[in-house]
């Protein structure tokens, strides 16, 4: 049929610019259309676990079939990632204060937040507290907020974020809490009471944090069927208020609002020292697990031994479900239509390209939606653990997450790009387009550790995750979009999204993924590069 229809078209003696045209009209289409499904209001959301999110994959499936991808192991399209969420329950929440003989006890979601547990889901541990800066140790920087104090068996009280003399990179990877998690459980604390900035505070209102306290947080489940949590022996944990931080520190060495108003000033956070008082933290969460998948679909590599090699391309195919805080009347649904029904739009997009080079790929591609990026990255951090490629090795991800294409973007910027022999790359694609790379305008916002291609670097595979710049009217639609539609139900069909845009971002993607999957050698980390001197294997 489709050869016929060409047939047709020269014969009637239209142009192969007219053609190329057309063609580039149905990429918007199918990309319009795959987005329209994944934002119905019928999925809910695509929450982790859900309903909605499972029609969502059943739908990627589907189309991966039409696009003529095959499974990666010959038989399934779905890796099933099982996921344990618990929702803490506010009333069961306590904070008491004990100083000598007196007692005091703090108010839940006024003063704090109270943390969770996924296994077994409630907890209720008295013990001395010590603070510890940011809770940062970095040797290879002389840094160790644990200096000095002893840690073993209490709580730790410590800020986000991370001193400022670490920039960049370091600042990004060691401000992450999976690794101040893990610094705080090395140093044997049983709990965690994290503090906010003046910065992070001004950010991200206390209300809002609040708000949230009904909302599932969720952790993969293990062959062992139990929670994959970073930091098992951490057991409590707690979110201070300004207020409630007040408390914690009156009678203490050195008080909250000037150790918070130092910090502000760019003078770090001062020392460790240990608390008079001891603290009380319980907390339950109710529990449940819920089965979830991330979707695969492959292109064999055409040369013999190159195939064992898989470029990979992600999206994530979830998104926040339903809101708990919206009115009667009001919109309740997570459509997510540019987080991140737009990503795996693109990618969808980017795969079909593939198939219609009519030349195979050298190495193999891979194309997954994946689960329970809204999670924490959860569905990424569980695929890069246990590959399910067929026994092939990955060696490069292309990560596609909430393109906002509301305008006719010039330049992308692509972070991760200069960490790696991906950058050429990158800049050649991008110039045979007539894009062009623009710097991260955001550093601040730490974007490289904040989505699924940094489940993959953790890994050691050299990574790149490109967005469309900020020229020709993209500051401004970017500020837009994260005051007004982030994570918010106005994020959805309506918006006015640029397909355009988007068929251009699917071809920029794909002449990334065509050069990887055809070079004669595997990504590389570039020499001295943080993270790969952190992660490569
Ligand atoms: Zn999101």
């Amino acid at each position: 049929m489709r050869r016929f229809w060409l047939l047709a078209i020269a014969a009637a003696g239209v142009s192969t610019a007219s053609l190329a045209r057309a063609e580039a009209e149905t990429a918007e289409i199918r990309i319009e259309a795959d987005m329209a499904f994944l934002a119905d209001d019928a999925r809910s959301g695509r929450e982790a676990g859900s309903k909605g999110y499972d029609a969502a994959a059943r739908f990627a499936v589907t189309r991966m079939k039409a696009i003529g991808l095959t499974p990666a192991d010959s038989k399934n399209w779905r890796q099933k990632v099982r996921l344990r969420a618990a929702v803490r329950d506010a009333a069961a929440a306590k904070f008491v204060l004990r100083d000598g003989e007196t007692q005091s006890e703090l108010v839940h979601l006024e003063d704090y937040i109270i943390g969770q547990n996924f296994d077994p889901g409630t907890f209720d541990a008295t013990a001395p507290v010590v603070y510890v800066g940011y809770g940062v140790t970095a040797p290879e920087e002389g840094i160790d907020d644990y200096a000095g104090v002893d840690a073993s068996g209490k709580f730790v009280v410590l800020f986000d974020g991370a001193p400022p003399v670490l920039k960049g990179d370091k600042h990004a990877y060691y401000s992450s809490g999976r690794v101040k998690y893990a610094t705080a459980a090395a140093r044997g604390a049983i709990g965690v009471i994290g503090l906010q900035t003046a910065a992070d505070a001004a950010r991200i209102p206390w209300a809002r944090l609040a708000a949230g306290i009904g909302r599932a947080r969720m952790a993969t489940i293990g062959d062992d069927g139990r929670a994959e949590v970073t930091a098992p022996s951490i057991v409590a944990g707690a979110t201070m208020s300004p207020a409630g931080a007040g408390k914690l520190f009156a009678g203490e060495k050195m008080d909250f609002a000037a150790l918070q108003a130092g910090e502000a000033a760019g003078k770090g956070a001062p020392a460790g020292f240990e608390f008079r008082k001891t603290v009380r933290l319980a907390g339950a969460s109710h529990l449940s697990d819920r089965k979830s998948a991330n979707v695969i679909g492959i292109i064999q590599g055409s040369d013999p031994v190159l195939k064992d090699e898989v470029v990979l391309l992600t999206a994530h195919l979830d998104h926040i479900g339903l809101s708990r805080s919206s009115k009667p009347g009001e919109d309740a649904i997570h459509n997510g239509a540019l987080d991140n029904a737009s990503g795996v739009a693109v990618m969808l997009e980017a795969a079909r390209m593939f198939q219609q080079s009519g030349v195979r790929p050298r190495r193999s591609v891979a194309f997954v939606a994946l689960t329970g990026e809204e999670k924490g990255l959860l569905g990424s951090d569980y695929l890069a653990r246990h590959p399910a490629f067929g026994g092939r090795r990955v060696v490069s991800n292309v990560n596609l997450d909430m393109p906002i294409a509301t305008y006719p973007f010039t330049d992308v910027v692509a972070f991760g790009a200069e960490r790696s022999s991906l950058g050429p790359v990158v800049a050649a694609a991008a110039r045979s387009m007539g894009v062009a790379l623009a710097q991260d305008p955001i550093p601040e916002e730490n974007l490289f550790i904040r989505s699924d291609h940094y489940s993959f670097v953790q890994q050691g595979i050299p990574s790149v995750f490109l967005v469309p710049g900020w020229a020709n009217g993209g500051e401004k639609a970017y500020g837009d979009f994260l005051k007004n539609h982030y994570h918010k139900p106005s994020d959805d069909m309506s918006l006015p999204i640029d397909y355009e845009a988007l068929a251009r971002f699917a071809d920029l993607n794909y002449r990334i993924a065509r050069t990887l999957a055809d070079a004669p050698t595997a990504p590389t980390w570039n020499s001295g590069d943080f993270f790969g001197m952190k992660f490569a294997k």
